[in-house]
């Protein structure tokens, strides 16, 4: 008997026929294994709890809007519950809290420190479908925290590791990780491997599919997680640990984020401290700074410009048009226009001229390059957003990522 930590999207709970089919999937595994199933909330239901919250305030309070977006998470546990007792199987919902899924106290960001899991583990031996409520945990000052957007990943992924589970099953609208978003280039394929850093990158570079905490957290306590179709029972995407064949391909695949935002300080005096105090106005409003670029002097002046999160770039644009001020700046500019797209692979690290093969692609393409940056398996560029569809079938193109890569034949989970 294995035990089993599945998770449950959005869009898979979207409405109550849908839970009906997690229910009957839960059910086929449920037979010979023991199960704890993690669920997000229901289709579109955090986005508009955040509308609601906007709606009655311009800023509303971290711990509050914790407690307005755990609600979404529970309805779909008690739902899925009552779905597999109408199939007969015995089953329990647990929250956050019940699960003992215990959190640093950063609202809407929160950390896992640890799991007790108790509940769990005495649901599972009293032979119950342990059903558990996604991105929610209890601070130690017992206050409900949320773990980011998409943080059921992180919950079913922590459970798994808490719980030492065999594996930690993914269920999602895709069948697995594709070298592209299969939403944007319909030739992207299937990987049935990928190795943990790859996902990470991959991840935090803009591919949804899964939380990059969660892949963070599934690499530290080696948590074998299996990406799959709530939809279709095809094998999907293995995340493992990485083997020697991975390094024979350079890129594995190309993401995009359109959720950036670039500003620019113009002519800013070029001396000591400058950096220090523009970026530390930022950091003071716990807004995270992605690229920076400095360009070179010119008669003691300079421009900065750096990328942030689109959704910051409002406050951050305030907070700089003082400092410009202070400094001496001649003001700032700034794009929401701007779109990020990367490629990732191991080979990367053994391999040369990739940054240059993403370049010449981009020009092919007439693509103007705002910005980029790089790490040992990714090359990153800043364009403008309106190209992110052009430049990412290009890149898929260009790197032949259709192609099938030697090391994954017959390698599917
Ligand atoms: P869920 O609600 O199940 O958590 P998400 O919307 O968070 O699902 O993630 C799945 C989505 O991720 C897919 O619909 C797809 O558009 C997107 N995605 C982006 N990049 C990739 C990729 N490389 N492989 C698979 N899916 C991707
Ligand atoms: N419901 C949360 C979100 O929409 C968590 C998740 O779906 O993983 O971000
Ligand atoms: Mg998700």
């Amino acid at each position: 008997m294995a035990l089993i930590v599945q998770k449950y999207g959005g869009s898979s709970v979207a409405d109550g026929q849908k839970i009906g089919n997690v229910a009957r999937r839960v059910a086929l595994s449920a037979g010979d294994n023991q199960l704890v199933v993690v669920v997000s909330a229901m289709g579109k239901t955090t986005d508009g709890l955040l509308a609601l919250a906007h709606q009655v305030s311009p800023s509303p309070d971290p711990r509050e809007m914790d407690m307005l977006l755990a609600t979404g998470e529970q309805v779909t546990i008690a739902l899925l519950t009552m779905a597999l007792h109408a199939l007969g199987l015995r089953a329990r919902s647990l929250t956050g809290f019940q699960a003992a899924i215990r959190t640093d106290e950063a609202h809407g960001k929160a950390r896992i420190k640890r799991i007790d899991a108790e509940r769990v583990r005495a649901a599972l031996h009293a032979g119950e479908v342990a059903v558990v409520a996604g991105f929610q945990g209890l601070s130690e000052a017992d206050e409900i925290t949320t773990l980011g957007r998409g943080g059921s990943d992180l919950t079913a992924v922590a459970l798994a590791a808490a719980l030492k589970a065999d594996v930690c099953e993914i269920y999602t609208d895709v069948d697995g990780v594709y070298t592209a978003d299969p939403n944007i280039v319909p030739e992207a394929r299937k990987l049935s491997r990928i190795a943990y850093d790859e996902m990470l990158e991959m991840a935090s570079l803009g591919a949804r599919v899964l939380q990059s905490r969660s892949v963070e957290f599934a690499k530290k306590y080696a948590v074998p997680v299996h990406v799959r179709s709530t939809f279709k029972p095809d094998p999907g995407t293995l995340v493992t640990r990485e083997e020697t064949a991975m390094e024979d391909v350079v890129v594995t695949g190309v993401t995009h984020d359109r959720s950036q935002a670039k500003i620019s300080i113009l002519r800013v005096p070029d001396r000591p401290g400058i950096a220090a105090q523009v970026f530390g106005s930022i950091a003071e409003r716990t807004i995270v700074v992605d690229m920076i670029v400095q360009n070179i002097s010119r008669d003691g002046y300079t421009d900065i410009s750096f990328t942030l999160p689109r959704r910051d770039h409002a406050r951050a644009a305030a907070a700089l048009e003082e400092i410009a001020k202070t400094v001496g700046a001649e003001g700032i500019v700034h794009d929401e226009r701007v779109a990020k797209v990367s490629i990732v692979g191991v080979g990367m690290r053994s391999h040369s001229g990739v940054a240059a093969k993403m370049f010449a692609t981009l020009a092919r393409e007439s693509i103007n390059i705002q910005m980029i940056s790089t790490s040992e398996i990714a090359v990153s560029c800043v364009i403008e957003d309106k190209y992110t569809e052009l430049a990412v079938r290009a890149l898929h193109d260009a790197f032949e990522l259709a192609r099938e890569r030697p090391a994954e034949r017959g390698a599917h989970p």
